[in-house]
């Protein structure tokens, strides 16, 4: 786990704006590198520490703030967010120190063992809701943006309420004007199924893409 001072994080990913990974329109950082190997995995192309782009904090930074009137957040997911655990920890202070959005991550640890590792303190102190704890394949997965049931949702701060965790749609559908279809949402496995499937039999007029 690297939590140093570098200035950069390895992204996998950027989404502007997105219904389904958190309460609310938010933009979505997915992080690259991830040393977990879960069975299963549900974003083998975000597990590469030398894949996905290198960006300075500051390029981040003004990214998700100038988004910052049409969303209610950020959520941040992987790959792993904690391995990069020192610069994402530089970029929550900036944004709570600067704007009203809220923090949402997603990470395979639990809190317990986010709370016993010393390179990880001051990592919670801007994050207002923690999905926590390994992805188990096997396990049905929970409401919402639950991965798997064995999961757990904690509120850090009172920004919200579980209801409204719980309750964000499963899925969502973009189709972009160059016929580029996204597919985002970590749970609603058959209707994602579907969707490709759709996409197929329409006869891939656009890349499908499929951001979980
Ligand atoms: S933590 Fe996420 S990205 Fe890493 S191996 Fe597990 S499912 Fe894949």
């Amino acid at each position: 786990m690297c939590a140093g001072l570098t200035r950069q994080l390895r992204i996998h990913d950027f989404m502007p704006y997105s219904m389904v990974n958190g309460p609310g329109c938010r933009s979505v950082l997915w992080l690259q590198g991830c040393s977990r190997q879960c069975p299963g995995c549900f974003n083998p192309g975000a597990q590469p520490f030398d894949g996905g782009e290198t960006v300075s904090i500051d390029e981040i930074y003004d990214r998700i703030t100038s988004l910052q009137k049409g969303i209610e957040g950020i959520s941040v997911s992987g790959g792993e967010p904690l391995e990069q655990a020192g610069p994402l920890t530089e970029l929550f202070r900036r944004i709570k120190a600067d704007t009203e959005l809220s923090i949402l991550v997603f990470t395979g640890y639990t809190l317990d063992q986010i709370a016993a590792l010393p390179a990880l303190r001051g990592f919670l102190d801007n994050v207002d809701v923690l999905v926590a704890g390994p992805f188990q394949c096997g396990e049905a997965p929970g409401p919402g943006l639950i991965g798997s049931a064995n999961q757990q949702v904690h509120l850090l701060t009172e920004r919200y309420q579980l209801d409204g965790i719980l309750a964000v749609p499963e899925v969502e559908l973009l189709v972009l004007p160059g016929g580029e279809i996204i597919i985002s949402g970590i749970g609603g496995g058959e209707a994602l199924s579907a969707l490709r499937t759709l996409s197929r039999q329409a006869g891939g007029g656009g890349d499908l893409v499929d951001r979980t």
